[in-house]
Parts: structure tokens; C-alpha cells; sequence
């Protein structure tokens, strides 16, 4: 789930890794470990905590000497955050050192095996039966030894070993767990992130799943499971340093926010050339668009809420059923899915676990599959029929923003495209909404006008127990999004309520001083929304209203009396409405999460790239 980094070459390794680590540490994790090779042996040091801890046990201990060492960041999934849980797992004659994110499934069975046969485990983790397995093999030729536990282990894994009898190689695979070489110069590293190593080299290879990769200082090979060379190509990667660190802001998250504009026009500039959109990589012809029956749009977390404005914009425009749902679920049930179901999966990092498995399932139920995701080469990108690449650029905090408001993106663009090309949306309609695209970003720069005031609203009311969020249609959409960001970051309990469903019993919860935000941008259902405002009002809810001006402007029912607080957002078409209704929503949470003290980046027991089920 979290960070691997490695290195092998000419250079101390101990600073490198925890270097790598550092850049790593947005990933949310919550242990770290080093093993080097310190010319005679194998040397580990790891505990639980941030990394900092790390630093503190290496001053202690004297540090690991050494030019070839792996590293990690753990998330827990098998056995608790501890010491001896950390990684990197030795085996009992301490020939092998292993790092892995992911889950080894069959764990237990082959950790009794390995006890019958007089292995000592040490700690409570799946990943350690890696490391004494790798033992039980060991002929002395490391790739022999590698290809047989991979064939024993199920699940998923990314993993770099270092081994004693060998050390002048790193080895690495990988199994639904993004894993990265770094090539450098007469150095090499792995990562499973190339944030930790961008600073260093540029040129990259991306191992796919079932490949083994042997690294040394200046070579590397590339296996098979059949230990045939795989000859691969070495891509230059385009992120700056810059752009994986905070220049300048408090946290990420605020970083993040305030790129929106950018993450939104580099998206929408992707697809839109000379007043048109237009997709080079995937065509979805007349024919093909007039045969699907259904839509699936399936994903996790905020990006299931972008599947949701999906829904919503897809049925008006495109006229056509969508189903949205979480991939946990998806994946578990029997969706009604045949060849002539379009499956959408949204995904920021395209490694998401479960995302990836409803992928998997919708492909073997013959349907085409299109995934939105962030990350250029992930798993989910590479496996799906057709990719639609958001241009949001590495997004480092937990809570996403800029990869979330690019989704969106993804999703107007899909369904206008797909509209007009039956025809369910007038040549002017279509224009129309082009306009509202290409000025979207600077509508979105606009909202960032009233941060100040959100930051002053947010110094009242950042000791409140509950907030609800309540809205209809695309309002109800962004409300989800709006309380999740506020849970995950500030831990204040938030729900989400579409308005008109309040008083079938979550109104029993609104007293006195209540804190409900109620967004206000779709023009149809003014009315009902004020009705639901009104209802809170009159059980004693302190209402934030965020609408957009022209909604105000209009306004008989005299909205700024009802509320206690507005904010003002620019006029925007009902269907692009979430990308600026959301923003006023993050800054809450983030000012929110701020005046509480919170750990803005790395909320606890959250993780950015969710690779484990
Ligand atoms: N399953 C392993 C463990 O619990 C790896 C978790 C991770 O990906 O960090 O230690």
C-alpha cells in the first residue's frame, strides 16, 4: 500500500532511502525500515511511527553504512503498527531483507509450512513469509529462488529484496502494486512512486505485473516468470521536483486547492482543440454509443462521487441508464453487464485495488471499459479498452481536490461528446457548453476570492460536533464530496443529506445551533431547496448557504434572511456547477482542519493510494 524505495551504487544508501522515503510520506503510513548492506552483512533498522522516529533510532544505533538498501513506509494491513511489524522482514538466517506493499493472501498456510520446517517468525505480517520462503529456496541463484516463491505467493505485492549472498544486486517484482526503476548513472534505484526518486533521475521503467527485475549498480534485467529477457523501454518522466513539493503553501492540500484552475484547463486543453473535443486515442463512434444499454460508472471514495455528477449529467444529456457504484460492492455482486455496457472506472492513482478488480470483473462480463485516472501507466490505465488521462499532475495530500475537479472534467467532456455525437444535445448547446468549459478554470479562480471569508467562518464554527450538507441534484453530489472532506480531514462528524430526504429522519437530529451547509446552484429547484432551508431554520440549524450569484440575484424568497451566512459563488451552467460549488467546500474543511490542529496532509488512518482491498 505505501512506499518502497531502493538503491544500489556508488553513494552512501541510508540518506538516499530516507530521502526517497520523505517524498514518499504523503502516501500515509505508519511505520518506516531501512536494510543495508553494509559489505559483510545485512543491517535493518525500522519502527513504528513517522520517520522522523527512524532518523532518531539510526542516530542511536550508529547508522547503516552501506551503497545497496531498500526502504518503506507501511501501512498496516496484516498486524498492528509495531517495530518487528515494519518492514524490511529478514528471514531467519538473515540471508534475505524484504520490502512489500500489498496483501500476501495465502500467507498463513505457507508461514505453517515454513514454521514445520523450523523457520522463526518475528512478526505478525503476511510480507514476512516472503522473506523466509526466499530462505527456504535459497540454491544460491537468486532469480531460481525469486520465480519459485512467486509461483507459491497469491495476492498482491510489489517488492524489492536484497540478499546477502548477493549483494550486489537489488531484485524487484510486482503484482497489481505499481513498482518503478529508476535509471540512473552508474546508480540505480526502485520505487513504487516516482515522487521519491524524480529529483535524482528521470529516465524510468515500469515493471509489469509477473516481471522480475535485477538490478545493479549499472545494469538492469528485465525477467519472465520463465526467466526469458524482457527487453523494455526506458520512458523520460516529465514531473518536476517542483511539482511534488509545497512551494511556498502551508500544506499540500492548500497547494492542491489553489491549482485547481490549472489541473482543470490543462484537462480540458487535453480534449479541446479549435472549439471542439476531440479524443485521439479512443473513438467511440455513432454506431458503438447508439448500442450501449447501460453505463457503469464505477469507483471509490471522491471519485465515486465524480461517478455520481456522471450519473446525473449522463441520464439528462445522454439519455441513456447509468449506474453508479462503489468498487467494493461492484465487485462483490452480480451486476446485470454484457458486451453492450459501457463500464467507466475513476481512479486518481489507477492502482486503487478494488477499482482495479471491477475492471477485471467488467472485462471478463465483455463489456468496453474506459478509465479517468491520474497516473500515466498505472494498472488500471493499462488494462482498461480506452484511457482518459486527467491532467492534474502528482497530487501529494491524502484528501484529494485537484485530481477530484479534473475528474470532473473528464466527465462533462465524455458526455457532451458522447451527446452530440447522437445528437441528444443541440450543435448550440454543444457550443454553449464548450464556452462554459473554456472558462471554467478562471470561474473556478474566482471563487478563491472568498477565501478570507471562508477562513473567518471557519475560525466560529471549527469546534462544531456535526455538520450536515445538504443540496438537490448536482448540490446533493457536491455535498457528499463537501462532507467528505470534511470528515477526512478535520475528523468532525459530517453527513450528507440530498435535501429533500431530511425529515424522513435525519431531521430528528437538527437542535439548536446545528451547522448545515446547503449549496444552491441548480436554478430549477431553488424553490425546494429553500423549503428544506426553512425546515432546519425552523428547528433552530444555523445555515451557510453557498449560491451562485445569479441564483441570489433572483431571488424571491429572500434567501440572504433566511441564512446565517453566505457565500457568494460565480454564475456557473447547472451541469459544470460541482467544479465551483466544491471549491468554497475544501477551503472550509481545510481551514476547518487547520484551526483544529489536524494533520492536514496526512489524515490518520488514511492512505492516498488505496492498493489493498
Ligand atoms: N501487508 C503488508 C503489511 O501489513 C504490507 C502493507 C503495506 O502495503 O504497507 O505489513
Amino acid at each position: 500500500m505505501c512506499g518502497i524505495i531502493g538503491y544500489i551504487g556508488n553513494e552512501e544508501a541510508t540518506e538516499l532511502l530516507l530521502n526517497g522515503l520523505e517524498k514518499l510520506e504523503y502516501r500515509g503510513y505508519d511505520s518506516a525500515g531501512l536494510a543495508v548492506f553494509d559489505g559483510r552483512n545485512l543491517k535493518v533498522a525500522k519502527s513504528k511511527g513517522r520517520l522522523k522516529v527512524l532518523r532518531e533510532v539510526l542516530k542511536n544505533n550508529g547508522g547503516l553504512k552501506g551503497k545497496a538498501g531498500i526502504g518503506h513506509t507501511r501501512w498496516a494491513t496484516h498486524g498492528k503498527p509495531s517495530d518487528e511489524n515494519s518492514h524490511p522482514h529478514v528471514s531467519t538466517l538473515r540471508k534475505f531483507a524484504v520490502v512489500h506493499n500489498g496483501i500476501i493472501e495465502n500467507y498463513l498456510s505457507i508461514k505453517n509450512f515454513l514454521i514445520s520446517k523450523g523457520k522463526k517468525f518475528s512478526s505478525e505480517t503476511d510480507t514476512e513469509v516472503i522473506a523466509q520462503l526466499l530462505e527456504y529456496y535459497d540454491n544460491g541463484n537468486t532469480l531460481d529462488t525469486v520465480v519459485k516463491v512467486l509461483n507459491d505467493i497469491k495476492g498482491s505485492y510489489a517488492i524489492g529484496i536484497i540478499y546477502e549472498d548477493n549483494p550486489e544486486e537489488i531484485i524487484a517484482a510486482k503484482k497489481d502494486n505499481p513498482l518503478i526503476i529508476g535509471i540512473g548513472e552508474n546508480e540505480n534505484f526502485i520505487t513504487s512512486d516516482v515522487t521519491a526518486i524524480v529529483s535524482k533521475t528521470k529516465n524510468i521503467v515500469r515493471l509489469k505485473d509477473s516481471e522480475i527485475a535485477v538490478i545493479k549498480s549499472d545494469d538492469v534485467i528485465i525477467y519472465d516468470m520463465n526467466k526469458n529477457f524482457v527487453k523494455k523501454e526506458i520512458k523520460v518522466i516529465d514531473w518536476n521536483i517542483d511539482s511534488a513539493e509545497k512551494c511556498g503553501y502551508d500544506h499540500f492540500m492548500l497547494k492542491e486547492i489553489m491549482e485547481q484552475p490549472k489541473a482543470v484547463k490543462d484537462t480540458i486543453c487535453s480534449k479541446i482543440k479549435e472549439n471542439e473535443i476531440f479524443f485521439d486515442k479512443f473513438l467511440f463512434s455513432k454506431e458503438y454509443l447508439e448500442k450501449i444499454n447501460k453505463i457503469f460508472i464505477i469507483a471509490c471514495g471522491s471519485a465515486y462521487h465524480v461517478g455520481y455528477v456522471g450519473k446525473y449529467l449522463f441520464e439528462k444529456l445522454f439519455k441513456k441508464p447509468v449506474e453508479v457504484d462503489i468498487a467494493s460492492e461492484f465487485r462483490y455482486r452480480d451486476p446485470i453487464v454484457d458486451k453492450n455496457s459501457l463500464v467507466i472506472l475513476i481512479s486518481q492513482s489507477g492502482e486503487t485495488a478494488d477499482t482495479l478488480a471491477a475492471l477485471r470483473k467488467s472485462k471478463q462480463l465483455g463489456a468496453r471499459t474506459l478509465s479517468i485516472v491520474n497516473v500515466i501507466g498505472s494498472s488500471i490505465a493499462t488494462e482498461s479498452d480506452d484511457v482518459f488521462h486527467t491532467r492534474a499532475g502528482p497530487e501529494i495530500a491524502v484528501a484529494t481536490t485537484k485530481a477530484y475537479s479534473a475528474q470532473l472534467c473528464a466527465i462533462y467532456l465524455l458526455a457532451i461528446y458522447f451527446s452530440r455525437k447522437l445528437n441528444t444535445i443541440s450543435l448550440k448547446k454543444y457550443n454553449y457548453f464548450i464556452k462554459e468549459l473554456i472558462y471554467l478554470p478562471e470561474k473556478i479562480s474566482k471563487v478563491f476570492n472568498i477565501t478570507e471569508q471562508i477562513r473567518n467562518f471557519s475560525k466560529n464554527f471549527y469546534q462544531a460536533k456535526n455538520v450536515f450538507f445538504i443540496g438537490r441534484n448536482l448540490d446533493y453530489v457536491v455535498s457528499l464530496e463537501g462532507s467528505l472532506k470534511l470528515k477526512e480531514i478535520s475528523y468532525i462528524h459530517a453527513e450528507a443529506y440530498a435535501a429533500g430526504e431530511l425529515k424522513h429522519g435525519t431531521i430528528s437530529l437538527i437542535e439548536n445551533n446545528t451547522l448545515i451547509v446547503a449549496t444552491l446552484t441548480q436554478k430549477s429547484l431553488v424553490g425546494k431547496t429553500v423549503s428544506n432551508i426553512k425546515e432546519v431554520k425552523a428547528r433552530g440549524a444555523i445555515v451557510l448557504l453557498v449560491v451562485t450569484k445569479e441564483v441570489l440575484l433572483k431571488d424571491e424568497h429572500n434567501l440572504k434572511n433566511i441564512c446565517d451566512f453566505v457565500f457568494i459563488l460565480p454564475d456557473i451552467c447547472d451541469e459544470m456547477s460541482p467544479s465551483v460549488s466544491v471549491v468554497p467546500l475544501q477551503l472550509l474543511s481545510y481551514y476547518i482542519a487547520l484551526m483544529r490542529g489536524c494533520d492536514i496532509d496526512k489524515p490518520r488512518n488514511l492512505a492516498k493510494s488505496v492498493t489493498v482491498e
